[in-house]
């Protein structure tokens, strides 16, 4: 066995504490990468929380992951020691059904093996993320990282990226596309880089007045303060496609009246409640609600490689370990500026003194 050494939280109501656990032995096919930097998603505190339901505790968080590959199996040709690699949501699927056959592992039919709060494919052997110390991942759920300058900011890619990029691209957003990403946060902030690296006009809806500074620095040409119902009224039929990446309860017609024609909003954000929909707003001008998860390992890939020629990477706080109390308070606050990631460093820093 893989000896590791992390953060999880023992239940719904308790504070992230040390853990130390076990990983399987890399096999032929595996990769061990010991982990460098791992992002902090709001998916993690809706799971640590128990938000969405039916967690599996202990968890150790943690699914945007980025590290050096310290050990591979005989089979492995992706990566060689010492490369620099990630590890995103998944770590298996089945990988025959028509969705793994189809690149989009994502929607497995047997329901892909999460990074954690998930089993592997046995059903029964728990995953554990990557606020730890390493991981074992198999070589076909392995990311290559090739921008290591930013490694700390690449590692939100694995999951903000590929879940905003994943839509971005599928709707066909190019130059001259009309495009809205309500909240600022996490997936929001990849969202506006990436709608404004393929040519759209961008505006953000935010209910944070003191983010329209940062929001025009990350590109976008409009900010509006989504609280003022004045402000929200001007932007009817206005959009082309809108990325909803808000974590909480929220109003959704006000942004479906936003929508053009035929146009679509898609949500990314997975708030605990749900939403109303108001039927005449789809109704009436043919508008699209609809939803995306992640994206497949493939797509991935192609993101990172698209961010590595690009320059894109996140706008992050590295934090110690000591700060995840702190991190998880202030990213449920609006507060983060805009993406946490942790300084694997720290933890393993608390590891040799434990
Ligand atoms: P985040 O960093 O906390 O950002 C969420 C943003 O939503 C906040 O910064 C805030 O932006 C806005 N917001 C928060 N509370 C709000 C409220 N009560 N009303 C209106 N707006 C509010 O979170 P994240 O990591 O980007 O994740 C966002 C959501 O996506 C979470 O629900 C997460 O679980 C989900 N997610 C889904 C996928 C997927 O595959 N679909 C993948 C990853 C994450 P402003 O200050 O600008 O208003
Ligand atoms: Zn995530």
């Amino acid at each position: 066995m893989t000896k590791s050494f992390g953060y999880a939280a023992q239940s719904k109501t308790s504070e992230l504490e040390p853990f130390s656990f076990e990983r399987r032995e890399v096999g032929a096919d595996d990769v061990l990468i010991d982990v460098e930097y791992c992002g902090i998603c709001h998916s993690d505190i809706h799971q640590v929380r128990d938000e969405w339901g039916g967690s599996i505790y202990p968890m150790v968080p943690g699914h945007e992951i980025v590290g050096r590959v310290a050990e591979v199996g005989a089979n492995v040709t992706k990566v060689k020691v010492g490369d620099y690699a990630g590890v995103g949501c998944m770590v298996d699927s089945c990988g025959e059904c028509t969705y793994c056959k189809s690149d989009i592992e994502q929607f497995c039919e047997k329901g892909a093996a999460l990074t954690y709060n998930s089993t592997y494919m046995d059903r029964v052997t728990p995953t554990y993320g990557g606020y730890s110390t390493n991981i074992v991942v198999p070589e076909s759920f392995t990311l290559k990282i090739n921008d290591s300058e930013n490694l700390a900011a690449v590692a939100p890619l694995l999951c903000a990226g590929i879940t905003t990029y994943s839509p971005i691209r599928r709707f066909g957003v190019k130059e001259g596309s009309k495009v809205g990403i309500v909240g600022l946060g996490g997936l929001g902030h990849m969202g506006v880089k990436f709608a404004v690296a393929m040519g759209a006009d961008v505006t953000v809806f935010s209910t944070s007045p003191s983010k329209e500074e940062d929001a025009k620095k990350l590109g976008a040409h409009h900010f509006v303060v989504s609280k003022d119902p004045e402000q929200m009224k001007a932007q009817a039929s206005q959009f082309d496609f809108i990325l909803d990446t808000v974590s909480a309860s929220h109003d959704l017609n006000a942004y479906l009246q936003c929508l053009k024609y035929n146009g679509a909003m898609v949500l990314v954000g997975i708030p605990e409640k749900p939403a109303e929909v108001l039927a005449p707003l789809l109704v009436m001008q043919q508008r699209n609600l609809t939803g995306s998860a992640i994206g497949g390992i493939a797509e991935t890939q192609e993101m990172l490689d698209f961010c590595a020629e690009k320059g894109i990477v996140s706008d992050i706080e590295l934090i110690g370990v000591d700060y995840l109390k702190e991190a998880y308070e202030r990213t449920v606050k609006a507060d983060v500026r805009y993406r946490f990631v942790i300084d694997i460093a720290t933890l393993k820093a608390k590891e040799a003194q434990n």
